[in-house]
């Protein structure tokens, strides 16, 4: 048999979605889609996020970070008992390309420890950063790599209603929306307020309420079939030197790849 050059071009490339393939959205064909809350719990907002839910019968999604579900279990289990899927952001938020591959396992085993039992076989990289070599290793620890086709873009300076426009205006069926219900590390300490996220949410939810029906990632896979993208990206030195921890101070990995001599 002799395989054409197009043949072994479409196998390259199924091999390379095999590898650095991840789940952007889904191919659905009733009006469902998936609204995720990143870096959370918050002891605060995470409750203040689950009540609204509640009160629009939303299910959701929320990637957390490791330290803090250790250091706040009760939301943890709030989140989970109230029916929504739990998955797993890394332990403390660095940007995976950044780390050597034993500190990558290390930050998704510690975090999902910390998310047990609740935790779900799902991880969202810190940033969407991710390489070849980080999307494998999710893999092989069982992992499904989850992004996004839609961002609030909640991370900067943006009113709720212009969040709240642009999601209403860009969600389909199917879409994976990424929101923050805690934020870390922050580009400012004033974008780290989540009151404009939570009424950016109350809003879609109460505009597209009756035309979507908003469940979890999990849910969202059994209904239709996962869409992968190749998605392989990398900070750039300029954006890690920019980023502070919620109280004013430097990001903790900013120095560290400092050190190892990527940021001048
Ligand atoms: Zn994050």
């Amino acid at each position: 048999m002799r395989l054409h050059k197009s043949t072994l071009r479409r196998t390259a490339a199924d091999l390379k979605r095999l590898v650095t393939g991840t789940i952007t959205h889904v191919s659905v064909s009733e009006p469902v889609a998936a609204l995720t809350f990143d870096d959370g719990p918050d002891a605060e907002h995470t409750p203040r996020l689950l009540s609204l839910l509640d009160r629009f019968g939303a299910a959701a999604t929320f990637f957390m970070i490791g330290e803090a579900a250790e250091k706040n279990p009760c939301v943890v289990e709030m989140v989970a008992s109230a029916g929504h899927a739990v998955g797993n952001h890394s332990w403390d938020h660095p940007s995976f390309p950044q780390i050597s591959l034993g500190e990558q396992w290390r930050q998704l085993r510690k975090c999902e420890r910390a998310l047990a039992p609740h935790g779900q076989k799902l991880f969202r990289p810190p940033f969407g950063h991710q390489t070849a070599q980080s999307r494998l290793l999710a893999w092989g620890m069982g992992y499904q790599v989850v992004t996004w086709s839609l961002v609030a873009a909640d991370w900067l300076d943006n009113e709720a209603e212009w969040m709240a426009d642009h999601v209403e205006k860009e969600m389909r069926p199917g879409s994976i929306v990424l929101f923050h219900d805690s934020l870390r590390p922050v580009l400012n300490p004033r974008y780290g307020d989540r009151g404009r996220t939570l009424k950016a949410v109350e809003l879609v939810l109460s505009r597209l309420g009756d035309q979507f029906q908003f469940v979890t990632v999990p849910q969202l896979l059994a209904r239709g079939r996962a869409q992968k993208k190749d998605w392989q990206v990398e900070g750039k030195p300029e954006f890690f030197a920019q980023l502070r921890e919620p109280d004013g101070g430097q990001w903790r990995y900013a120095s560290a790849t400092r050190m190892s001599g990527r940021l001048n």
